[in-house]
């Protein structure tokens, strides 16, 4: 069980990720049009996304993640109305975590631009472990590697389920620096794109 540093680009907004190996830790390449959609939303998607369009990212339970300042800059977008929470911090675009709309779903995929792993003194690779899957291939560009999903593998879905009501029944979606608990609301309003918006951002016009 392991530290992970956490921290935007400009450093603004920093903290840790408890935990990591002991529970969740699942580390996904997501080559779906909307995460390249949200890259390009944040104008960063050379920095996010690989050459297949994939963005690497690391599973976990907010109540893993500890925000020791900054949260304040904490900015919040869904690429429709009913898309999934999308943050990102507004000092420097860099995307923090994506989740579902509800804070009792426990469950947040960490892109990897948050992680300080050089803070670490280490790699991804050693922090993290191997990419378990790449999923999403459908919508990747260029030779994807042999082990890329079309979809998602059908085995992630009672993984990924089994996981959730675990996380759940110990109450592992709280404490989370992404809602006020007294009222279920985001910290931050999400802002939703329109579909011309969102069009353009999954058309690559932006
Ligand atoms: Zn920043
Ligand atoms: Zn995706």
């Amino acid at each position: 069980m392991s530290m992970v540093s956490i921290s935007c680009s400009c450093g603004a907004v920093r903290g840790s990720v408890s935990g990591v190996g002991s529970r969740w830790g699942r580390r996904i390449v997501c080559l779906c049009r909307d995460c390249q959609a949200f890259a390009r939303f944040l104008q960063r998607s050379a920095e996010i996304l690989d050459d297949n369009g994939g963005t690497d990212i690391f599973q976990v339970t907010p109540s893993q993640i500890t925000l020791d300042r900054g949260q304040e800059n904490l900015a919040c977008m869904k690429l429709s109305p009913k898309g999934i929470l999308r943050w990102s911090t507004s000092c420097c675009n860099t995307p923090v975590g994506n989740m579902l709309a509800s804070f009792k779903v426990p469950f947040v995929g960490i892109p990897h631009l948050f992680m300080d792993h050089a803070a670490d003194g280490t790699t991804r690779d050693a922090a993290l472990g191997p990419v378990s899957y790449r999923i999403h291939g459908c919508d990747g560009y260029g030779q994807l590697p042999a082990d890329t999903h079309d979809k998602a593998p059908f085995k992630l879905i009672p993984l990924t389920l089994g996981r959730l009501i675990i996380e759940r029944l110990r109450g592992h979606h709280l404490p989370t620096p992404f809602f006020d608990t007294s009222n279920g609301e985001p910290v931050s309003t999400p802002r939703v794109l329109s579909l011309s918006e969102r069009q353009a951002l999954t058309a690559g016009a932006i």
